[in-house]
């Protein structure tokens, strides 16, 4: 698909108005693009720098189609999009990336299955749609198993361990009754993640792989490079490549990996694919010539894409709740570069900011 580029002064549409649509509408605004964000929550950082912002709901048409009217192209923010939403925009202008990565990553069986045919490896599964399934997939998996809802999961919400002996109705109940997976555990190493671009005309810029620690389920810290084998660095790059052509897939996607280390050496299972710039390619702000959030804006304006080329080492450090106090001495720090939400309330574990702390390259692994 070849899409027409929209020239300096055309309207982005962005559904969504957390921080991730706040850093993609700076990046849109330093190649001369203006944004039009759509969210149905009023705190939403991502309206203090966009050109035009609407407070609607998702299902209301009568917005839906004042905002579609003001836009030169649409795209999102998250994943979760409804999928009328989606239908009743791209009826009307292109939406990038398309409704098929869409459909494909708002189920985790779906996309399980999708990458499984593609020749890749996932942890063991089985679909649930029931208590009595559960009982026999645990038999079948083995115990502890991971119990996750095939819809809107995230950040290890809709999730939960279970093990021979739990009482499965429990279970069952404490992920809504919902069609959902089950999924062995799997004994990873570490966890770590690609970024990836794919153009209108097919370009790919694969970012380089990161290494990511999490704290209760949400990231806490994205290093590059990442403390793998340079064939491991490789083949998450060709992962993320592979998906992108299979999607048709146009703008930047992540994929979370486990790498899992064996005599047989090291390797990689896919754990989920986001369909959008996501929180462990924020380093590339301060790593890369051109970020994940100008690579997606390119991507989807059907420019040229940029160089996703590394120059320095850096540790990226989410500001989870508090710790968003420490802002003052974080900006005095040397090599730290401080990016905030502008989120009134910092409740527990709630993403505030991050900082991406630089240093000269070590090492590349390419
Ligand atoms: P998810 O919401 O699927 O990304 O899961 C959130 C986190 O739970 C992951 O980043 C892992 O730390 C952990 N996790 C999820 N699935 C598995 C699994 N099958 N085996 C081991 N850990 C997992």
């Amino acid at each position: 698909m070849t899409i027409p580029p929209l020239p300096p002064g055309s309207t982005i549409g962005i559904l969504g108005g957390g921080q991730l649509g706040r850093m993609l509408a700076l990046a849109a605004a330093e190649l001369g693009l203006r944004c039009h964000i759509y969210c149905p929550d009023p705190d939403s950082p991502a309206f203090d720098v966009a050109h035009r912002a609407t407070c609607a709901p998702y299902e209301d048409e009568s917005s839906l189609d004042q905002f579609v009217r003001s836009v030169d192209r649409v795209t999102y923010e998250f994943e979760n999009v409804p999928h009328r939403t989606a239908a009743f925009l791209a009826s009307r202008v292109l939406v990038l990336p398309s409704e098929k990565a869409l459909r494909i990553t708002q189920d985790r069986l779906h996309e399980k299955r999708f990458v499984t045919d593609l020749g890749f490896q996932t942890a063991q599964f089985l679909p649930i749609d029931n208590p009595e399934q559960l009982t026999q997939g645990l038999t079948t998996l083995g115990s502890p198993a991971i119990l996750k809802t095939r819809r809107f999961g995230y950040d290890g919400k809709g999730q939960i361990k279970v093990s021979h002996g739990d009482d499965v109705e429990v279970a069952w109940q404490s992920i809504g009754k919902q069609n959902a997976i089950l999924e062995a555990v799997v004994p990873f190493e570490m966890e770590c993640s690609v970024v990836v671009a794919r153009g209108s005309d097919g370009a790919m810029a694969a970012y380089d792989v990161t290494e990511n620690q999490h704290e209760n389920h949400i990231l806490k810290i994205s290093s590059v490079p990442a403390r793998v084998l340079p064939t491991t660095a490789d083949e998450a790059r060709r992962i993320g490549t592979r998906i992108a052509e299979a999607l048709d897939y146009v703008g930047v996607l992540a994929v979370e990996l486990f790498v899992v280390r064996t005599s047989a050496g090291e390797h990689l299972l896919i754990n989920e694919i986001a369909p959008r710039v996501h929180n462990s390619g924020h380093w590339t702000q301060d790593g890369c010539q051109v970020s994940q959030f100008e690579q997606h804006i390119r991507a989807i304006a059907g420019w040229p894409l940029g160089s996703a080329e590394r120059h320095c080492d850096v540790e990226m450090i989410n500001l989870l709740g508090d710790d968003i106090g420490q802002w003052a001495s974080l900006a005095a720090e040397p090599n730290v570069a401080l990016h905030l939400y502008g989120k009134h309330q910092a409740r527990p574990g709630r993403k505030m900011g991050h900082v991406n702390r630089t240093k000269p390259q070590a090492r590349r692994d390419r």
